[in-house]
This record gives C-alpha cells, sequence and structure tokens, in this order.
C-alpha cells in the first residue's frame, strides 16, 4: 500500500510517500519565499504558488522513490483547515489525480497529520496521550484516547504561539517566519533580565492567551535599546516555554494521562522542548525536527490512519474552518 500525501493549506508545499510496511519513502517540502517582504502569508500568493510547483514536486518524489503514478493505490490531501484557496489547489490536484490513476482519495484533517506525526518516530507513543498542538494558527490540548478519539481540554483564547512568535519577530525587526529567527537571537540573550507575564498560568483552566505578552514584549522593544533584543527575545521565549509546560503538565495531572505528544511548528522549538523535559522528563513525545512544521508526510501517514474513508466520488471540499473533536475514530 503506496499512499501520496499532498500538502498545502498554507505556505509549505508538501509531498511525500507512506508505504504500510516500510514507513516514509520519500518526503518533500517546499517553502514559500515571497511571504517574507509582506512579514506574513498572503492568500493569493500561496494559491498561486502551490499551483506552479505542485506538478513537478510529484513528479520529483515519485522519481525519487524509483516509482510511477501507478504505483499509488490511495491519494491523501489536506482538505482543512487552512487557507481556502491553498486547500483548493491541493484538493482539486488529488481528486484529479486519483481519479486519473482510479484509486481512492482520502481527506485528511491538517490538526489531525500534526497530532499523529509522532507516531512517525521510534519509539512512537502508545494511547492514550495528551497532546499539545502548537503550529501558527493553533494552540491546543487534547485528551487523545485513541485514534479518532479527541477532546479538546483548552485552547488559546486569542494569538496561537506560534502567532505570537511571528509578530514578536517582527516587533524586533526579524524576518518571518518568526519562531526559528526569534530562537536564534534568543540563544545570545539572558532570559532572565527582563520580567514577562506567565499568562493565564496562576488561575486554573488549560486555555491559554498570548496576545498579552506580544504586547508586553512591544512595550519592553520601545524602551530598550537594539543591542538588548537578544535578551528581549530570550524572555520571550522562556514565557511562552514555561507557560506552555505547565499547562501540559496540568493537563497529564487532570486527565491522569501518562504521556504528552507535542507537535507543530512551534514543537520544534528547543528551549521548549528543555522546558517541558524538565519537568515530565521521560513522558515526552516529538516529531522528528523537520516533521513539525508542514509537510506531507504527516498527511500520507493520517491518510493511512483514515484510509477507512478513502472514497471515488470525485467531490472537491474543502474545510477552512474544521474543529479537530468533529472527528471521529
Ligand atoms: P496550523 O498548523 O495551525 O494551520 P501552520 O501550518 O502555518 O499553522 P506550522 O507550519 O505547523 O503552522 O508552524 C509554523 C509556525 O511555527 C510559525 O508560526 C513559526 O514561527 C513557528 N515555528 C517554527 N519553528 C519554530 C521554532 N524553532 N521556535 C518557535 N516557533 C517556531
Ligand atoms: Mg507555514
Ligand atoms: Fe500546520
Amino acid at each position: 500500500q503506496n499512499i501520496i500525501g499532498i500538502e498545502t493549506s498554507c505556505d509549505e508545499t508538501g509531498v511525500a510517500l507512506y508505504n504500510a510496511d516500510r514507513g516514509l519513502v520519500g518526503d518533500l517540502v517546499y517553502t514559500q519565499a515571497d511571504h517574507a517582504a509582506y512579514g506574513g502569508v498572503v492568500p493569493e500568493l500561496a494559491s498561486r504558488d502551490h499551483v506552479r510547483k505542485l506538478p513537478g514536486m510529484i513528479r520529483e518524489l515519485l522519481d525519487r522513490a524509483e516509482m510511477t503514478a501507478r504505483d499509488l493505490d490511495a491519494v491523501a490531501y489536506t482538505a482543512g483547515p487552512g487557507l481556502a484557496g491553498a486547500l483548493l489547489v491541493g484538493a482539486s490536484t488529488s481528486v484529479a489525480l486519483a481519479a486519473a490513476l482510479d484509486v481512492p482519495a482520502i481527506a485528511v484533517h491538517h490538526m489531525e497529520g500534526h497530532l499523529l506525526s509522532p507516531l512517525l518516530e521510534d519509539p512512537a507513543p502508545d494511547f492514550p496521550f495528551v497532546a499539545l498542538l502548537v503550529s501558527g494558527g493553533h494552540t491546543m490540548l487534547v485528551a487523545v484516547e485513541g485514534f479518532g478519539r479527541y477532546r479538546l481540554l483548552g485552547e488559546t483564547l486569542d494569538d496561537a504561539a506560534g502567532e505570537a512568535f511571528d509578530k514578536t519577530a517582527r516587533l524586533l525587526g526579524l524576518g518571518y517566519p518568526g519562531g526559528p529567527e526569534v530562537a536564534r537571537l534568543a540563544e545570545t540573550g539572558d532570559p532572565d533580565r527582563f520580567d514577562f507575564p506567565r499568562p493565564m498560568t496562576n488561575r486554573p483552566g488549560l486555555d491559554f492567551s498570548f496576545s498579552g505578552l506580544k504586547t508586553h514584549t512591544r512595550e519592553l522593544v520601545a524602551r530598550v535599546a537594539p543591542e538588548d533584543h537578544a535578551d528581549v527575545a530570550a524572555g520571550f521565549e522562556q514565557a511562552v516555554a514555561e507557560t506552555l509546560a505547565i499547562k501540559c503538565k496540568r493537563a497529564l495531572k487532570e486527565t491522569r494521562m501518562q504521556r504528552l505528544v507535542i507537535a507543530g511548528g512551534v514543537s520544534a522549538n528547543t528551549r521548549l522542548r528543555a522546558e517541558l523535559e524538565r519537568r515530565l522528563s521521560g513522558r515526552v513525545y516529538y516529531p522528528s525536527l523537520k516533521l513539525c512544521t508542514d509537510n506531507g508526510a504527516m498527511i500520507a501517514h493520517a491518510g493511512w490512519y483514515r484510509r477507512a474513508e478513502a472514497n471515488r466520488d470525485g467531490m472537491i471540499a474543502v474545510r477552512p474552518r474544521w474543529p479537530i473533536d468533529s472527528l471521529a475514530g
């Protein structure tokens, strides 16, 4: 069983091959560069870039794996959540490819792709676990009883963690995406020099709020010198990492679960990983670094889990908004 996974929900074009016996047999990601000049993703540019890149990437993926399209048994694609126009490029390409090959297509939920991505690693976590999904558009804690059995424990009331990194990067005059840039600058900074809040940690509950942290950073940046920026970046990063880690620990306690899985772009952050190890050592599972941000591998892999929903109805339907707890097992 060879499943191709196609990801176009935002500004990464991802294609990958997952084989039921051999695991991942190919994985290509193209990160669109045009958005950097705007400091954020421009939907129209994203759609156009996916159209330009996707066909050639599918060909290259198959060539490198020494396969042809005839070797594919199913086409999995991201049907949502994400940018409507960008999703439509992947969905229409995938449904057309599946129809031409006379194989089924599988609509995959992008966040379920992130959520299941640590299962591609060795050792893979067993169910049940708590998942912290931290990306550009989401910050959620999910109780995962098993495949398709997801209960939302908490989420952000305003900005996502990745969004907070992106906005902080802009305040510091750094590029987009901001997470890796803030992390790089923070390496030389002192995280304790400036005080940062740990939003919503001193009251019960598992929701998050990162917009206050961003405002705090803006006011701080306005009154410090440029040579202090590394300390600002480190303090901000430490505040996000600790805030997330405190809530993760609380979620494990409340659910009485033993394992934590983290996924999504921000799960690549080393300070966050260190903070989680410090508080929950040996109980945390991550995707490998290149599977943290958007990719086709997690879509092919989730498509394998969702193979019972494969269909040949030719419907090109995307769901730009799609709550993860509406999925069934
Ligand atoms: P979503 O998955 O919610 O639809 P998305 O797909 O755009 O959003 P991802 O590709 O999963 O998000 O993650 C991108 C986000 O991760 C960006 O906000 C980026 O700044 C952040 N990010 C990437 N690497 C790091 C890092 N090392 N530290 C902190 N943040 C990071
Ligand atoms: Mg992205
Ligand atoms: Fe994502």
